[in-house]
Order: C-alpha cells, then structure tokens, then sequence
C-alpha cells in the first residue's frame, strides 16, 4: 500500500461574535491531500483467475461486494492517482445475465488495477438490427461528456479475462486485449483480428475518425477499425497469449443481429469512407440514462440501416 502524503495545514478562523469581538475557531484541521501517482504496475494484482457462468449472480450481490464505487459504476484509487482515466464501453441489447456476470467479474479487476475508470452501458433502443460500432462510437461521445477520459476499453459484454494483468488501459499503440479466448482455442482466430476487447487512448481514437456507423448486423466493424489503424500507421498492441486469456459466455445468435452481407464489400473501402463516416458523422438520440451503482445505462435511438 501507498503512503498518503498529507500536507497538514491548520486553519485559524475568526467569527463574529455577535458584540464586536472576534473569537478563534478551534484548531480548524484542512489535509491537503497530496498522493503519489500509482505505480506502472499495480501490487494488488493475483495473476490467472478461475472464471465460471455456473450460477447466476445477482446485482444486490455485485453491489455489495463492491462498496467502493461511486454511483454510475465509477471508481478511483483511495492510496494513489491512478495513471490513466479510463471510460469502459460496453454495445448491449437484452443481455442482462452477462452483464450481470460482467459486472460481477470485472468491477473487482479493474479495481485491483488501480484505475479510475466508469462503466458504460450503451443500450440500442428499439428491435433495428444491431449497430455494435455506432454504439461504441456514443459511448466514446457520451463518456467523455461526463468526465475528461483519455483512455477507452470497448468490451463486449460476454467477454471476462481471465487474468488481471491483462490492465484495461491505454498503451502507446491501440490495444487488443482479448487476444486468446476460449471459443477460438486461446488463440488468435487470424493475425489482424481485433475483435472482442480493446482499447485506445482519445488521441489515437480521433486520428482514425472513431469507429464507422454503418456495419448493421453480425462482423467486419472490427476489422474495418483494424484497417482504419493500419491505414494511419499504427500498430497493434497486445498482451502475451497466457496473459491475454479469455472466457465468452456461451450464447445463441441474437435476433436482428444476423451476418452483415455487406461487410465484405465495406471492409474492401475503408481508407476511401473512413474520413467521412465516424466520430465526426456521428448522430443519434439520447433515449434514457440510468445511474446504477455499477454502471451508466445510457440508452439510444441510433437509427436503422
Ligand atoms: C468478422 C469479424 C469477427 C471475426 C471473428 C470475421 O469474419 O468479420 O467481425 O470478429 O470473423 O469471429
């Protein structure tokens, strides 16, 4: 544990007395409060995890077991400044078991990783097919209305690590984190695969116009961000195939969230769209907010295809 340093001053006020006489207040006591920056590698961490989806678990225990937070699933470090702020987007429709096995998991993960960091739900409102890319692109908006983030981790919301050294930060190129899952044998399903969990700081985010807002449907959003940083000269980062383990929830297809026909052809073009479609043609409409302990649940309208 940190040493807080505590810079002690002692207040001496005056107050009127009613009859023109001043009397001194008490040892007023102010502790400003100066703590050291976290360190670059956190000593809280344990290292593998066991991770099952047994049996459910419910909010009240997640709540309970995370006293800590602050309303709306924020959360900074006690002892130290944590090195990075960090908002966790999370694309979700009608999925509230593994949210609630998300929440459970990754609230006592990313705690031990010394963040200081907010969890947000971004739920698409209506029964329009999915739009996992535009919705990561209003967390990206949304968050940083709330707070000054520099760092996103976009997750998908049946995806827990399994192992808290793989930290949900930002590194010096854009981050893949769930680099060897379960359902694809702990490993990479192809080299430029960067689906799943990953993260990028605000800068890098903005050089690529964020994320493209009209992949409606099942896959190729993530390759097409892939070919947005490749075409910016970025690299991938990522942790080691040990550390970067991973466990998918298993679950059917959802419903309006079939094959997009059209990602072949999209993902052909993304150096000649990528500049006009993004964070900066982004539109959509604020549906709802909710304030959990655990998380924001915003809610939006994003249209249809
Ligand atoms: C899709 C991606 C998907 C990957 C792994 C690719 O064919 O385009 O969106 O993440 O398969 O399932």
């Amino acid at each position: 544990m940190q040493r807080a340093k505590g810079d002690q001053t002692t207040a001496k006020g005056t107050e009127p007395d009613g009859v023109g006489t001043n009397f001194s207040i008490d040892t007023v006591t102010t502790i400003n409060e100066k703590l050291d920056a976290c360190p670059e590698t956190s000593p809280l961490l344990v290292g593998l995890l066991r991770i099952e989806f047994s049996n459910p678990v419910s909010l009240d225990t997640v709540r309970s077991e995370n006293p800590n937070l602050q309303n709306g699933g924020r959360f900074k470090p006690k002892d130290c400044v944590a090195l990075q702020k960090v908002a966790i987007i999370i694309p979700f429709r009608n999925r509230d078991e593994h949210l609630r096995f998300w929440l459970y998991y990754l609230h006592p993960i990313l705690q031990r990783q010394q963040l200081d960091y907010g969890v947000y739900v971004i739920n698409q409102d209506g029964d329009e097919v999915f739009n996992r890319a535009k919705l990561l692109n209003v967390g990206y908006a949304e968050a940083l209305k709330e707070y000054d983030y520099d760092c996103f981790v976009f997750s998908d919301v049946d995806l827990i690590p399994m192992d808290d050294r793989n930290t949900y930060r930002c590194f010096s190129q854009p981050r893949h984190l769930s680099v060897s899952m379960d359902k694809f044998g702990f490993r990479l399903p192809y080299n430029q695969y960067f689906g799943g969990v990953s993260s990028m700081s605000k800068e890098q985010f903005l050089k690529i116009n964020g994320f493209p807002n009209n992949y409606w449907g099942w896959g190729g959003e993530d390759d097409d961000i892939f070919n947005r940083l490749s075409s910016k000269g970025m690299s991938i980062s990522r942790p080691s195939g040990a550390v970067g383990k991973c466990r998918m929830i298993r679950h059917d297809r959802d419903r309006k969230n079939e094959d997009n026909p059209q990602r072949f052809d999209r993902i052909a073009h993304t150096r000649e769209t990528m500049n006009r479609d993004g964070i900066n043609s982004l539109a959509y409409n604020v549906v709802k907010v909710e304030k959990d302990q655990l998380y924001t649940k915003i809610t939006v309208d994003v249209g249809r295809k």
